[in-house]
């Protein structure tokens, strides 16, 4: 069984980006992040503080905005508008989840799609659903790298995708299905109302968790041979950790690691894609506008 450790993948992606960020800087353009939190969410702050702290690394200015949970829709619109219309900035990104009574589509309306980082607006989403370029949700498009990374082919196979939501199950499901390389799947979406899911993961020589419950999919359920690629990230409790909790994925690990033939382990896998992808995307845009 191949461990599916994100790690140097996402090594690999940053190294790539390290030459294209000094090529950028030597003609005057320093690639500028912009991330906007909206109150205090501590989940958010700790996912936003990693995000400053790697495009740091990388030479990338981050500009973080933090914003009072109490500011308004027009406020924050607002907000987001100058960002879309500054020429020093090349990729905006606001934190989800928003506080209550907030609107965050039509927030991420906003955005100038070439500075959709995140790949979330409506442009960059019909983009990807008719395989035309535009920028790519960083999660699926990281668990594409590692498909690469680790020569793990898709095309023929039969892929099923558990999660329809719009940041993950959805676009990876249509990456897995793009034509070409580490595409052209046989693929099948799940969710909560999918009858017999068990039967449906049987069927799949890759299966895509992305559903929010801990190790909810069962070693028994998978084909023997399959890949697993886990991105679920929740915590269980554990008192015997010093946090009183421990962070386990989607899948059963240790089951899994009994019958498929590579699995990502969860935290070390998927999670370490995506904001090297975040990275990827935003020295893209710092290309393509400047
Ligand atoms: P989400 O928006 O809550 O979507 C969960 C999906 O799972 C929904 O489509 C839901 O179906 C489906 N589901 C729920 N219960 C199910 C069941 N019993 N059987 C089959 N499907 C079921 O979650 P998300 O944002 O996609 O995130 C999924 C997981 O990935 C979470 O653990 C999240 O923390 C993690 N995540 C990780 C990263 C990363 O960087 N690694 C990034 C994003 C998310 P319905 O549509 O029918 O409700």
């Amino acid at each position: 069984m191949i461990r599916l450790e994100g790690k140097p993948v996402a090594e690999s992606v940053r190294a790539g980006l390290k030459p294209r960020v000094q090529a950028l800087v030597a003609r005057g353009v320093t690639p500028c992040l912009s991330v906007t939190l909206v109150g205090d969410d501590p989940s958010s702050q700790i996912y936003v503080n990693s995000k400053d702290k790697a495009a740091k690394e990388l030479g990338i200015e981050a500009r973080t905005y933090r914003l009072l949970a109490t500011t308004t829709q027009a406020d924050l619109e607002a907000h987001v508008r100058k960002l879309s219309s500054d020429p020093s900035v090349h990729g905006i990104l606001v934190q989800s989840p928003l506080p209550k009574g907030l609107d965050e589509a039509a927030v991420v309306d906003l955005i100038d799609p070439r500075k959709d980082v995140d790949g979330f607006h409506p442009t960059n989403v019909g983009q990807l659903s008719l395989d035309r370029p535009g920028h790519r949700p960083c999660t699926p498009w990281g668990v594409i790298q590692l498909l690469k990374h680790y020569a793990l082919p898709t095309s023929g196979k039969r892929a099923v995708v558990i999660g329809r939501s719009d940041i993950v199950g959805r676009p990876m499901a249509s990456l897995l299905l793009h034509k070409g390389a580490f595409g052209d799947a046989t693929v099948t979406v799940a969710h909560s109302k999918t009858a017999d899911l068990p039967s449906v993961v049987r069927e799949a020589d890759i299966v895509v968790a992305a559903i929010g419950k801990a190790q909810f999919v069962q070693a028994g359920w998978l084909k023997p041979g399959a890949v697993v690629i886990d991105v679920g990230i929740n915590r269980v409790d554990d008192p015997s950790s010093p946090k009183g909790y421990r962070v386990v994925g989607d899948v059963d690990y240790e089951g899994a690691s009994k019958v498929a033939s590579a699995v990502t382990p969860v935290p070390g896998g998927v999670g370490l894609m995506t904001i090297a992808l975040l990275m990827s995307n935003t020295v893209d845009a710092a290309e393509r506008l400047s």
